[in-house]
């Protein structure tokens, strides 16, 4: 089967860029919002976003054209000739699968459902709907037109010949995707999420400080930032959250969140989006990390 029409549920942060994404792609969009003021939200970051890919020569269209793709709308009907349909509305298991039975109810048949979700079991919001064949998962990652990765997640009741031609969309959005299966966290989670819990662990067994254990891992192993500064970008809340998703499915000790996480959470302390966490980013050139409150220790004012 081949996809032409792209319906995205959601024009929030992940919606709206998979919006743009598959626009900038050649597809027909139809964006679905709960609300005009989300629509207008939405359409603004896509306008934005596109000015500045047109800047740098990135894209071969003026923004306008790639925009004239993309449609929104308040009504689900508008969604009934989608081929694929990927939801990306709140991380709420009860929401997802409302919103999936109503699509099952208006979208043609043929037409591929695919979640964005991060935690939530792909296989639970399926059951939502008459056609588990055909249900997968497609998880992006922020920001969607620059990251390459798309996760494809197969449950036990998809079709192989339906993973193919998500895989063969994701390719043809330029992007690089990977197959994996319904265990929270997928492949990415599962391997990061741990990674960024022993970093806090080796830091509250006093390893290091919080600028050494960044500089270690980002000099040592070559990663684009150390796991401090990436967990102040994730947002420690939302790391927490996908820890207790994490702990439930596995039972594991890898997967639980280390007390100090705990106490920064529950503190405010999320990270660059509330302006401290692991640093403090009152100037986001110059973060100062926070080995002082959190470990009684003078802040060494080494680079992130
Ligand atoms: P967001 O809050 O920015 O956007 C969600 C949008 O969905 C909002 O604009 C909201 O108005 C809309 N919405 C809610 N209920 C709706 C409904 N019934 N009908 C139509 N629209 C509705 O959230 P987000 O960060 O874009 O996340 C969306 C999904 O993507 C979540 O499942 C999240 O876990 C997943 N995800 C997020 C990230 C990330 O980095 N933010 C990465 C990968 C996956």
């Amino acid at each position: 089967m081949e996809i032409k029409k792209v319906g995205v549920i959601g024009c929030g942060l992940m919606g709206s860029g998979i919006a743009q994404t598959a626009a900038t792609a050649g597809f027909d969009v139809v964006v679905l919002e709960a609300e005009q003021r989300f629509l207008d939200k939405g359409f603004a970051g896509i306008g934005k976003s596109l000015a500045k890919f047109a800047e740098k020569g990135t894209i071969k269209e003026t923004p306008e054209s790639v925009r004239a793709r993309i449609k929104g709308t308040l009504k689900v009907e508008d969604l009934a000739a989608s081929d694929i349909v990927i939801e990306a509305i709140i991380e709420n298991v009860e929401e997802k699968k409302k919103m999936f039975a109503r699509l099952d109810q208006v979208v043609q048949r043929e037409a591929i459902f695919a979640t964005n979700t991060s935690s939530v079991s792909v296989t639970e919001v399926m059951t939502a709907t008459t056609r588990v064949d055909r249900f997968i998962g497609m998880h992006f990652f922020n920001p969607v037109p620059l990251m390459k990765l798309v996760e494809v997640i197969r449950t036990i009741a998809t079709d192989a010949k339906v993973m193919d031609t998500a895989i063969a969309f994701a390719e043809k959005l330029g992007k690089v995707p990977v197959r994996t299966s319904d265990k929270t966290g997928f492949i990415v989670n599962r391997l990061l999420v741990p990674y960024l819990l022993d970093a806090v662990r080796a830091y509250e067994e006093g390893v290091g400080s919080i600028s050494d254990i960044d500089l270690a891992m980002k000099f040592g192993c070559g990663y684009p930032m150390g796991p401090f500064v990436l967990s102040d970008f994730i947002g420690l809340d939302t790391i927490y959250y996908i820890t207790h998703v994490m702990f439930d499915e596995f039972k594991e000790r890898r997967f639980a969140a280390p007390a100090l996480l705990r106490r920064m959470v529950l503190a405010g302390w999320y990270g660059k989006k509330s302006g401290k966490g692991f640093y403090d980013w009152s100037n986001p050139e110059k973060p100062v990390p926070q080995d002082e409150a959190l470990r009684g220790e003078p802040a060494k004012a080494q680079g992130a």
